[in-house]
């Protein structure tokens, strides 16, 4: 998101970023040489990112002085927050003045987040967002502005065996529910192919149709002081290994493949289809 990259450029390392929620750390590319503290219930998939102070705690009971930091990110977090109330009216506090928020989260009303509710039971999203919900939860309870937001698409990403077997051997912490104890089961193939036949059949039906199948939600940018939000169209070529988004594919493989540029595997492409730049909520 061009708004983003705008307020990252201004920041230097004597800035604060805050990346609650961060899982194994959100945007590590966008964030590198930046002072960022990661702030989540479960530090441990943060381990694989030594380079980023992290803190373990409840988001609506932040460990931090008021006024402390220069951008909040809730990258794919705000959705897992039971107390939303509290966690926003904590961003409010530990933000400065004129400090700044980025938040990314699914559209709760989407295919690709109905069937990732379905397929994991609920998969630890409590919040169900829609654009309005979302954007007013936080104008209001953190007194900021929408400046700037994009929409993101689906690479069914979730759709891996691994996410469907218990931990040491899978992702998930057991014992699992018996509807994921039985899609685990299924040969990895299975998922390889739901995935690609997803990412094509979405894609395909919503130039057919002009619907928002692919879609997965929104990214939003919230700044201090009232403006027009701008709105830039999100990316279709979404990696199927990784979740990189990717705006302009460069150099193509075989004319419908490229290698995403995080994780180099290989993706089909889907740039150059006119859907139309139409902002939807
Ligand atoms: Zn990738």
């Amino acid at each position: 998101m061009q708004l983003l990259s705008s307020w990252l450029s201004g920041l230097s390392p004597t800035h604060r970023v805050l990346d609650l929620g961060c899982g194994t750390g959100s945007l590590r590319s966008h964030l590198a040489g930046l002072n960022v503290i990661g702030s989540d219930v479960d530090l441990r998939p943060l381990i694989s990112n030594p380079d980023r102070l992290r803190v373990c705690a409840e988001s609506h009971e932040l460990p931090f002085s008021s006024e402390s930091f220069d951008l909040v990110i809730c990258h794919h977090s705000l959705e897992h927050f039971g107390n939303l109330t509290g966690s926003i009216r904590e961003i409010r506090r530990v933000l400065k003045p004129m400090g700044r928020m980025f938040v990314s989260v699914p559209d709760g009303l989407s295919f690709s987040d109905r069937l990732y509710r379905c397929l994991f039971c609920g998969g630890g999203h409590v919040q169900c967002f829609s654009f309005d919900t979302v954007v007013s939860a936080i104008e209001s309870g953190a007194v900021l502005h929408l400046e700037g937001w994009m929409e993101l698409f689906s690479s069914f990403i979730y759709l891996n065996k691994q996410n469907f077997v218990a931990a040491p051997r899978g992702r998930s912490p057991g014992p699992l529910p018996r509807r994921m104890r039985w899609l685990g089961q299924l040969p990895r193939v299975c998922f390889d192919m739901a995935r690609i036949g997803l990412n094509i059949g979405t894609r395909l039906i919503d130039l057919c149709l002009r619907t928002r199948l692919a879609r997965y939600g929104w990214a939003l940018a919230f700044g201090p002081a009232p403006s027009r939000p701008e709105f830039s169209p999100g990316s279709w070529n979404v990696c199927m290994s990784c979740g990189a988004g990717v705006d302009r594919v460069g150099k193509r493989v075989a004319w419908f493949f490229y290698r995403c540029p995080s994780c180099f595997s290989l993706n089909i492409v889907f740039q150059g289809v006119n859907r139309g730049n139409v902002a939807s909520r």
